[in-house]
């Protein structure tokens, strides 16, 4: 039995160079190598599992202590972003690089850097009763529509009321976030009849459709602005592409359009693809030709952990940061829909995600292992 002495630095590099690009993912190994590095710390009461939910690709899953509901749920996603142009990158994405205090490399921030003080915290128990036990949740697939935390869930790994609060580890400076906006994409097709150009009068200019239903578009935009949560505004949404046409003398008989929603907790994606129905129906009747098809891409709930939860007023003590709310999306409402009342907590800046030569403070790292280590101490022992 080997003492393991790894810092979390080092741990988190080790997980950097492991590529597992989103597309395609590819996280089978590095979801193995935390498995091994679990099993090789010889935690007494530990149950470690892989999920595989497709080829190369895997989630891991651990029980730490004693069964029944667990005190804390730590998650992070071990799927990464393209690392884009390598002449981008002072040192290559995949081979981690210490400099000035700081831990180069894709993941850093977004989150191998979170999910290394994650799973050092759970170390420093390692040979501790706890009272309650821990779960923690490695995923994959985040990046992508978190296809992998849905696998799990749809697998029965995971379960109703499984933990009593969670913390995924993802980049924020160390803050408290306990909510952040719902997110929709949809897809809508204007399909038109094509002519010569020279006789509009023969076809139904399927863009034209289009460019009517935009306007309508911007005018639901300000309906929904009517509405304010306390925490997030208002629920927004943008015709973010169009396409269409074939050629510039043919009346197009075909033009799709993506639209981006970003929703607070009164205003759900089956809300806004009825009021979007509801938009292409009355334009119907103004005009007749308007044929529209509309198809919900992906989407996720929002997050909205109450700002006077005892478990974000106990990590607001913590910390010493009042709570906050966020504009990206993370996997928190998939906890959150299990009754796992969650938080997003982690070393990095969300500003260093996604870009070339991505870093972390390594000082943020011990920060947040110090965090999720008095976590543990105040619930599970
Ligand atoms: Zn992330």
């Amino acid at each position: 039995m080997c003492e393991n002495v790894v810092k979390v630095e080092e741990l988190a590099a080790l997980l950097i160079s492991f590529p597992t690009e989103m597309p395609p993912g590819n996280e089978e190994e590095c979801a193995a190598y935390l498995k091994d590095y679990f099993h090789d710390l010889d935690i007494e009461k530990c149950e470690i599992e892989m999920h595989r939910f497709a080829e190369k690709r895997a989630n891991l899953i651990v029980r730490i202590g004693p069964l029944g509901r667990a005190g804390l749920l730590f998650s992070g996603h071990i799927d990464v972003v393209p690392a884009g142009d390598p002449n981008m990158w002072d040192t290559p994405a995949f081979e981690p690089r210490i400099r000035e205090g700081r831990l180069y490399g894709r993941g850093a921030a977004d989150m191998k850097g979170g999910v290394a003080a994650l799973v050092k915290a759970i170390e420093t128990f390692k040979d501790k009763e706890l009272k309650r036990g821990i779960i923690f949740i490695a995923t994959a697939g985040e990046e992508k529509d978190f296809d992998g935390l849905k696998a799990l869930i749809r697998d029965g790994k995971l379960r109703d009321g499984d933990a009593l609060y969670g913390v995924i580890g993802e980049p924020t400076e160390l803050r408290v976030v306990r909510a952040h906006k719902g997110g929709a994409i949809f897809k809508i097709t204007s399909r038109g009849r094509s002519a010569h150009s020279s006789r509009p009068d023969l076809g139904i200019n399927a863009i034209e459709n289009a460019a009517h239903f935009i306007v309508e578009l911007i005018g639901l935009r300000e309906k929904l602005g009517e509405l304010q949560d306390p925490d997030l505004g208002s629920s927004v949404l943008s015709t973010t592409i169009i396409e269409g046409g074939i050629k510039e003398n043919v009346i197009p008989e075909s033009c799709q359009m993506i639209v981006d929603c970003r929703m607070i907790p009164a205003h759900s994606s089956e809300y806004i693809r009825s009021r979007l129905e509801e938009l292409a129906s009355r334009l119907r009747e103004k005009l007749p030709t308007l044929h529209l098809t509309i198809t919900e891409i992906f989407s996720y709930d929002p997050l909205n952990t109450p700002r006077d939860h005892p478990f974000v007023k106990l990590c607001e003590e913590i910390t010493g940061q009042a709570s906050e709310t966020a504009p990206y999306g993370t996997e928190g409402p998939l906890y959150q829909k299990l009754d796992i009342p969650t938080v997003i907590l982690g070393p990095g800046n969300v500003k260093q995600a996604h870009i070339p030569n991505e870093y972390v403070e390594i000082k943020q790292l011990h920060q947040a292992q110090s965090i999720y280590e008095e976590l543990i101490r105040r619930i599970c022992l």
